[in-house]
């Protein structure tokens, strides 16, 4: 019997065609698999207590976007600032960013809370055709620390299927069906409603029942955005970022500052300042893995933010921020810029309201994040993810 009447044997090419298949869904089954396992954020010495999203919504119990929500009060009484990374979860430094304040911030007077995987869903896939790595890695000074790099929305499989157009609740606003994965376009979201509205419904809920006074959502953007290493902010929190944007000048950290566009609804600092009595802002920094016009996709380029194509497009004069061939590097440049970020709007708001102070204890510096990265501040992970 040669190969080609043995192929034409419809049972043994359903067969070969079946254990191919099988083969396929193995191998990639178990990277997706792999991606949904819960990892591991330490608790640092200012941490207190541990929430999690469902006591503010039980339905989100058993489901991934059940996430952990980090306590850091100081011994003193003081206001409630809530710090938000990784509602997209393929924009890294905010992620990093809070990651680092639940390992190694101490609070004097106040409360800080932080979510790091705002958006847990979003941690557990990439998004098709971006080729995203599942993970990276910073070195630390007792060996790597890994973090897990996601997709812009929900995962699918939390999800599914996207309506043709998607509708906020509740102004009725309409966008692309795929938005509708989005938590920058949930919110105030709802307790009955889509599993993203969900998510979206139990920060709002824990913004009013802990009487949080300022929200600070951490996110980055492509180098070809127009809003990019800026703050901005609900008008209630205008006067206050103005403050910031010039503590962080006098840093020599130069950041723009945007108003909260009223009609583009579903942002966290546009529907928080709306529905909530909370100051609402949000920071932008500037990652070359979510652009466009980026080259190849590798850990590195999350990391060093190093990409000759945007070279080339800052030449030809088609960004919104400088780049050459040093790149914009996740930790000297945009978790430092979140972080300092953070930092002077406690200050700002300190000095507004002296009499409920946001005083921390210990907190990252910046000098020594210019010079050595995040190193003394992370944890090495025990496994590789
Ligand atoms: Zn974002």
């Amino acid at each position: 019997m040669n190969l080609r009447t043995w192929w034409n044997d419809k049972t043994r090419r359903g067969g070969v065609l079946l254990a191919a298949a099988v083969l396929v869904a193995a191998v990639t089954g178990r990277d997706f698999v792999a991606q949904r396992k819960h990892f591991a954020v330490h608790r640092g010495p200012g941490v207190t207590q541990v929430w999690r999203l469902s006591d503010f919504l039980p339905s989100l119990a058993g489901t991934r976007g059940d996430t952990e929500v980090f306590v850091l009060a100081g011994r003193k009484p003081g206001a409630t600032v809530l710090v938000m990374g990784g509602i997209h979860a393929n924009e890294p430094a905010g992620h990093v960013a809070a990651v680092t304040l639940v390992e190694s911030a101490v609070m004097e007077a106040g409360r800080l809370i932080v979510i790091p995987t705002t958006n847990a869903s979003g941690f557990t896939a990439g998004d098709p055709q971006e080729a995203n790595p599942p993970a990276f890695s910073l070195a630390t000074r007792t060996g790597l620390r890994w973090f897990r790099y996601g997709g812009r929305g929900s995962a699918a499989v939390d999800q599914w299927p996207d309506p043709d157009i998607y509708l906020h609740h509740p102004s009725g606003q309409s966008l692309s069906g795929n938005q509708t994965r989005n938590m920058n376009r949930a919110f105030p979201g709802r307790a009955d409603g889509n599993f993203t509205e969900r998510c979206a419904f139990a920060v709002t809920e824990l913004v009013r029942r802990e009487k949080v006074d300022l929200v600070i959502d951490l996110h980055e953007a492509s180098p070809e955005y127009p809003v990019i290493n800026t703050i901005v902010a609900h008008e209630r929190a205008m006067a206050l970022a103005v403050s910031v944007a010039m503590g962080l000048e006098l840093r020599g950290i130069k950041i723009g500052l945007e108003a909260s566009p009223p009609n583009l609804r579903g942002l966290s600092h546009r529907e928080l300042g709306d529905h909530t009595p909370a100051l609402a802002v949000l920071m932008e920094t500037a990652n070359a893995a979510e652009g466009r016009i980026r080259g190849r996709m590798t850990p590195e380029l999350i990391v060093t933010g190093r990409d000759k194509m945007y070279v080339k497009a800052a030449k030809a004069g088609r960004l919104f921020v400088s780049y050459d061939e040093r790149g914009h590097p996740l930790e000297q440049e945009r978790v430092l810029r979140h972080l300092a970020g953070i930092e002077e709007f406690m200050k700002a708001w300190t000095e507004e309201n002296k009499e409920r102070p946001l005083l921390p204890a210990t907190y990252p510096e910046q000098a020594i994040i210019e010079k050595e990265g995040l190193a003394p501040y992370l944890r090495a992970s025990a496994d590789a993810l």
